[in-house]
């Protein structure tokens, strides 16, 4: 068998393609593959499929391939339009190691596709020497239709969270199905908008509105709007994350108040954040210390801590725990724990019904978490809609149909 034939097998062409050379070039590091199809060879229309379409004219393609051994491989082909017997037409015939108007063969793009689920976009751009806006058109491809054959009939809770997409103002909104802990919607902006385009989104792909029964958000009026009018049949969970941020700014708030008449209270900032058995043991000290001067930073602290106690009570003393903590709260003389006491009412039912959805955003949390990471890693080339294929490619678990 002659090397060109074994290329051929390599790259698993069929008749009425074959390699017809084989130029190495050592210098360049450089592999290129001339394929050919064969002299009075029919193809079929592809149109309508019929058989024996013969060659009109052709044109010249080039496609990066695998490496094979340590060279960068192209591939070579005239590629022809072919005329129908039945009257389709002059037609462009597909050829079966690319997609349409790819520079890559579909193996190349595979190996792609796997680089970029492990590293960063920079990083495999490097690796193979392409530019990155190659790689990201590739990446574009294979998720969108991954997404596009994703089916949400059976999608019944829903949590939401906002991240920040690059320094400044500018946000994306990432919607998940919690039960399966993966991303379904990813959209940029942040107001109520985006449950509507979540809606629209959510039904081309077969979702139910009124089959989501649980919702998980931050207590943004923008959402509860949204959800109360989209998803009507939803009860809608304020996340444990969120309320919690609430109390701890409270606190901070009260604690930057009052170092300016107390300086000992400067950079204690994170001792106060913690709970008590987080804190390091020089960290834990210096609380005691400040926790037996009477200062209104001290009980903050403490109407914090007991607040934390809500999330363990058993969910049938669950509403009479809060009243008391709210009580004790909205008695307290310190402004700033008062009026997020007074938040906390306004969204009761929300905060109360953890105990039975028990439903938080700790999947958004982490999927938060591997965003940032994306966006790291996606550092000089960014733009919304790259992140939000990039938050697709690695949290919405897509069942990917790559060429093997
Ligand atoms: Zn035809």
């Amino acid at each position: 068998m002659d090397p060109e034939s074994l290329f051929g097998m390599a790259l698993g062409i069929t008749p009425p393609w074959y390699v017809k050379a084989a130029e190495f070039s050592l210098d360049r590091g450089r592999l290129d593959l001339y394929l050919d199809f064969q002299r009075g060879a029919g193809f079929h229309c592809p149109t309508c499929g019929a058989e024996g379409s013969k060659p009109y004219d052709t044109s010249k393609g080039t496609w990066r391939h695998l490496i094979f051994f340590q060279y960068e491989t192209y591939l070579h082909a005239r590629v022809p339009r072919v005329k129908c017997p039945r009257g389709c037409g002059v037609k462009q015939v597909q050829v079966a190691w690319a997609r349409p108007d790819s520079g890559f063969s579909q193996l190349f793009e595979a190996y792609l596709m796997i680089l970029l689920r492990e590293m960063p976009v920079s990083k495999v751009a490097g690796l193979v020497r392409e530019h990155n806006t190659r790689l990201w058109r590739v990446l574009h491809h294979y998720v969108g239709q991954a997404r596009s054959k994703e089916d949400y009939t059976d999608v019944r809770q829903i949590g939401v969270d906002e991240t920040s997409s690059r320094r400044g103002h500018r946000y994306i909104t990432i919607f998940a199905d919690t039960e399966r802990s993966k991303v379904i919607f990813a959209t940029a902006g942040e107001d109520a908008p985006v449950v509507a385009a979540f809606k629209r989104d959510f039904m081309l792909h077969q979702g139910q509105p009124e089959k989501v029964r649980e919702v998980c958000c931050d207590m943004s009026p923008a959402f509860i709007a949204g959800f109360e009018e989209f998803f009507p049949a939803a009860q809608i969970t304020f996340d444990k994350f969120h309320v919690t941020k609430l109390l701890n700014d409270a606190v901070d708030q009260v604690r930057r108040e009052e170092q300016r008449d107390r300086p000992e209270l400067k950079k204690t900032r994170y001792i106060w954040l913690k709970n008590p058995d987080k804190l390091k043991q020089h960290q834990l000290s210096i609380l005691e210390r400040l926790t037996h001067v009477n200062l209104k930073t001290a009980r903050a602290y403490q109407i914090r801590l007991t607040f934390q106690d809500f999330w363990g009570v058993p969910p049938e003393a669950a509403e009479a725990f809060l009243r008391k903590w709210f009580f004790r709260a909205t008695h307290s003389r310190l402004a700033p724990i008062r009026k997020a006491a007074w938040t906390i009412k306004q969204h009761w039912n929300g905060i109360l019904r953890w105990f039975t959805s028990r439903i938080n955003n700790g999947i958004l949390e982490a999927i938060n978490g591997l965003v940032q990471a994306a966006k790291a890693r996606a550092r000089g080339y960014r733009s919304n809609r790259n992140l939000i294929a990039m938050t697709y490619l690695i949290a919405g678990k897509l069942q990917m149909d790559l060429p093997t």
